[in-house]
């Protein structure tokens, strides 16, 4: 390694954030109008023609999407809903603010998407929606999963946080499922900092996702600042304080532009990392199977550990001592304390779950890496790998 490459810091993530972005925000500063708006419609207006949804309704974070989705189908206290265990907290927890209960599901070993002969395997008369989450970015079985939910008359509300944009034989994630919701948090593919989307071609859950997203105000309330707009406003549900901005919307256009350059880019790193690891036998590098198309949010790396004389800690801890920046997603819902306390989880309930777990770790992975930037990661995690090499036991017999 030459010198100028072991010097080089490689953080985990960098929004991809320029001049451009700088500027529509400053107009919308200049314009006086901060919150939702004529921007947010037009933001809203250009998502759905993106992702090709009938509606598409902005709100202020992917969670408050998945919470808005689940109080649209009416979600009840005691009601069941399917989801991964190898997710990020928001999709159980939005379950848990209507009173419902997260049922937690097995993994596929392979895509690390939710394992969904396992979801029908813990199916009752009590579960109403199942929240796929498109790990990474590749999309679950969409079809697989809608099978099950027309045979078992389940809802599907698509967790997309990561999945922007992502294909499932040829249609854009955002088209397929009643209802899909998306993140534009800081280090998503798209961000606007905080943000988030709710996609549906259900027309009454569309209005009353807009009406519960503003304070259940039954028109949106910047109509009445609107010169031909009126005072005269109704309450008719106690709503929720979701709404998005303009200032939020002038990011999202600039970026909704540059998405699928964004894309490219995020994909090639992701090519250039699976020559460099998949000939080795330290790792497995990840999959994109052939009816589907991966946002490259995430590159998962997965350890043979039997090849290594380190844990997964061990090597993170090496990668960060030279420079690497690396992060794990995720560790299991069912192996944090909140969800054994109140669910009776285990360790050991979801074993492909934990043991993918034990031997993941996410490379960087962002348009704004160079490419000395690209070869420095892959030069530090095959150099700690061949360090920590086990090799397998030879007997040292007279010939020798
Ligand atoms: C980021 C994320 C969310 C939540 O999005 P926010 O916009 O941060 O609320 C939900 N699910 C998954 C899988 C995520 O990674």
């Amino acid at each position: 390694m030459s010198t100028a490459t072991e010097a080089r810091l490689v953080p985990f993530h960098r929004a991809s954030l320029g001049e451009e972005e700088v500027e529509a925000v400053a107009k919308v500063i200049r314009s006086g109008w901060l919150t939702m708006g004529p921007k947010t419609l037009e933001f809203e207006k250009l998502f759905a023609k993106y992702v090709g949804a009938k509606h598409a309704i902005a709100v202020s974070s992917g969670t408050a999407a998945l919470h808005l989705a689940l109080e649209a189908i009416g979600l009840q206290p005691d009601d069941e809903v399917l989801l991964p265990t190898t997710t990020f907290t928001a999709t159980a927890e939005a379950v848990t603010y209507l009173g419902a209960r997260p049922v937690l599901v097995d993994i596929d070993p392979v895509t690390m998407n939710i394992d969904v002969e396992d979801a029908a395997r813990r199916t009752t008369v009590k579960t109403k929606a199942i929240i796929p989450v498109h790990f990474g970015g590749q999309p679950c079985d969409l079809e697989e999963i809608g099978r099950l939910a027309q045979a078992r008359n389940l809802r599907i509300i698509e967790d997309a946080a990561h999945a922007l944009p992502s294909e499932y034989r040829g249609k854009r994630v955002g088209q397929i499922s009643e209802f899909t919701c998306f993140s534009f948090y800081a280090t998503k593919t798209l961000t606007t900092g905080e943000g988030g989307m709710v996609t549906t071609w259900n027309d009454a859950a569309a209005d009353r996702i807009r009406l519960m997203r503003l304070h259940g105000i039954a028109r949106d309330a910047w109509k009445r600042y609107q010169s031909d707009g009126c005072w005269s406003y109704e309450i008719v549900e106690a709503g929720f304080k979701y709404n998005f901005t303009d200032l939020q919307a002038a990011l999202g256009l600039v970026q909704l532009g540059k998405c699928d350059f964004l894309n490219n880019a995020r994909r090639k790193i992701a090519q250039t990392y699976n020559e460099a690891f998949q000939s080795l036998d330290f790792f497995s590098v990840p999959q994109e199977l052939a009816d589907r198309r991966c946002s490259g949010h995430l590159y998962i790396l997965r350890l043979q550990l039997e090849r290594l004389g380190c844990d997964r800690a061990q090597f993170i801890e090496c990668m960060k001592q030279l420079g690497v920046g690396v992060s794990v997603h995720f560790i299991p819902l069912h192996l944090h304390p909140f969800y054994q306390r109140k669910y009776g989880y285990r360790v050991g309930d979801f074993p492909v779950a934990e043991k993918q777990y034990d031997r993941c770790l996410s490379l960087p992975i962002y348009p704004a890496m160079s490419e000395q930037d690209v070869a420095k990661v892959i030069q530090v995690v095959t150099n700690i790998a061949i360090r920590h090499e086990r090799r397998p036991f030879v007997s040292r017999g007279r010939a020798r």
